[in-house]
C-alpha cells in the first residue's frame, strides 16, 4: 500500500473506495450531492476573503459523513479541518487526510499522547488542562500544538478573558506547547445586531490587544456560520463554518447558489386499498374518511425519522405532496396517497427536493419542535449515505 508521510509518521495513502456512489440496495438512502457542497465552499470562501477556512465536521460532519465530506474539504482546498473529539480525529487522519486538525472539545488525560502523535491541534480550556499536557509531553519528550480558548460567555468551555493573559504566558514559556492559535465561540450568533454579540467581540478584542498577546503571532478565530453572516467584525484570521458549508443558510436566508446538498430519500415497499373508517398504523391515531391507497415507507424512528412526525410531515412522490398518516413506526411509516397511481418502488423523497416541491429540513425541524442542526444529526448509519458526483469524462 502506498503511504505518505506527515511529520515522521505514516499514513495509508488515499483509499477513497469506501465512498459509495452507487444507487443503494437498501430501501432509503441519504443523498449527498457533492458539486453542491463544492459550490458551499466557493460561495463560503467568497464571503471570508483571504481569512483562513476552517470547517467544523463533528458528529460525521451533521450526518452528511465524517470521511467523504472532509476529502472533498481537502480537494477543494479548505484550510482546517474541526472535530469534537479525538476519535473523530484519528479516523481523518487514518483515512490519509492531512490538512490541519483541530480538537474544539475539552481534552482528557489519556488522549493527551494520542492527539499529539495523530499529529492533531487539540484546545487548552483551562490552566489545568494546561499542566496535565506539558506533565505528559515533558514525560514522552513530545510537543503539543494547541490554541487557547476563551471564553466570552458561553459558560461551556474556555478560560476566562482575565486569566487569560496567565495561561498565555504559562503556553508560551513552557518548550512543551507550539501555541497556534486562540478563539471563543459566539452565544447569538444566528441574530443580527444583538447586544450579546458585540459584548463577545469586544471580551475577545480587548484580550488580543493586552500587550503581552498582541505580538504574538496567533490564528485568532470566533465566527461559525451566523457570524459569517451577521458580524464581519467577528471574522479575526480564521472561520468555522459547517452550518453555512452544508448549505443551509441561518434563519434561512436567501444566499444566491448555496443550497442544501443532502436529501433524504426511499422506496415505496407497499401499496394497498383500504376502505374508509379504517384505523391506520399503532394506537389507530388516523382514520380514513373515504377509500383511498394506503402506502408504506421503509423509514422509521430507528433510522432517526422523527415519531413526533406521526401525522405531521410529509413527503413527496412524483413532484407532489402526501401527508403522513398514522403513528411511525420503527421501520417504517405509512402515507395517504389517495386515488393517485403509486408504485412499489417508487422513488420517495422525504427530504430534500422533487419537482418543483421542497420539504426542507426546516420544515421537519419545526413540526418536530427542534433546529436543523439536530435534524441532521439524529440520522444514523442503518440509512446507507450516497455520494453523488458529476460523472467523470
Ligand atoms: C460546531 C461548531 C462550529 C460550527 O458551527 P456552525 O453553526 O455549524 O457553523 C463552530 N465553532 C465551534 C466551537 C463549534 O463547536
Amino acid at each position: 500500500m502506498g503511504r505518505c508521510s506527515l511529520e515522521g509518521q505514516n499514513f495509508k495513502l488515499q483509499d477513497t473506495s469506501f465512498i459509495s456512489r452507487k444507487p443503494s440496495q437498501h430501501p432509503s438512502w441519504i443523498e449527498i450531492d457533492l458539486p453542491q457542497l463544492r459550490r458551499n465552499i466557493s460561495i463560503v470562501r467568497s464571503f471570508i476573503g483571504n481569512k483562513l477556512y476552517c470547517l467544523p465536521v463533528k458528529a460525521n460532519a451533521y450526518g452528511h459523513g465524517l470521511l467523504e465530506v472532509a476529502l472533498e474539504a481537502q480537494r477543494a482546498k479548505v484550510d482546517y479541518l474541526a472535530v469534537a473529539h479525538l476519535k473523530e480525529a484519528a479516523k481523518l487522519r487514518e483515512a490519509g487526510i492531512v490538512i490541519p486538525i483541530l480538537v474544539l472539545g475539552a481534552i482528557h488525560e489519556d488522549q493527551i499522547e494520542s492527539l499529539i502523535r495523530w499529529n492533531v491541534e487539540f484546545t487548552i480550556s483551562s490552566r489545568y488542562k494546561a499542566e496535565l499536557t506539558e506533565k505528559i509531553c515533558a514525560q514522552k519528550g513530545i510537543k503539543a500544538r494547541v490554541h487557547l480558548e476563551v471564553d466570552t460567555g458561553m459558560q461551556r468551555t474556555g478560560v476566562r478573558a482575565a486569566t487569560a493573559p496567565d495561561l498565555f504566558q504559562f503556553l508560551k514559556a513552557s518548550p512543551h506547547f507550539d501555541l497556534v492559535g486562540i478563539y471563543s465561540h459566539m452565544v447569538f450568533s444566528d441574530t443580527p445586531d444583538h447586544e450579546f454579540s458585540s459584548e463577545q467581540i469586544k471580551i475577545f478584542n480587548k484580550l488580543l490587544q493586552n500587550p503581552l498577546l498582541k505580538e504574538a503571532r496567533l490564528v485568532r478565530h470566533m465566527a461559525n456560520s451566523g457570524a459569517i453572516l451577521n458580524y464581519p467584525s467577528a471574522h479575526f484570521d480564521m472561520v468555522r463554518p459547517s452550518f453555512l458549508t452544508l448549505g443551509y443558510a441561518p434563519k434561512s436566508q436567501n444566499i444566491d447558489g448555496l443550497a442544501p446538498c443532502f436529501s433524504l430519500k426511499a422506496k415505496v415497499s407497499y401499496c394497498k386499498t383500504v376502505e374508509a373508517g379504517s384505523g391506520i398504523s399503532y394506537g389507530h391515531t388516523f382514520r380514513t374518511h373515504k377509500q383511498t391507497k394506503i402506502i408504506t415507507i421503509p423509514v422509521g424512528y430507528g433510522d432517526g425519522y422523527r415519531r413526533a412526525l406521526s401525522n405531521q410531515g410529509y413527503v413527496l412522490i412524483k413532484g407532489r405532496r402526501y401527508p403522513i398518516v398514522g403513528t411511525i413506526c420503527m421501520d417504517q411509516f405509512m402515507v395517504d396517497v389517495g386515488s393517485d397511481q403509486v408504485h412499489v418502488g417508487e422513488e420517495v423523497v422525504l427530504i430534500g427536493k422533487q419537482g418543483d416541491q421542497e420539504i426542507s429540513l426546516q420544515e421537519l425541524a419545526t413540526l418536530c419542535k427542534t433546529i436543523p442542526y439536530e435534524m441532521l444529526c439524529q440520522f444514523n448509519d442503518r440509512i446507507p449515505r450516497i455520494y453523488k458526483d458529476e460523472p467523470t469524462l
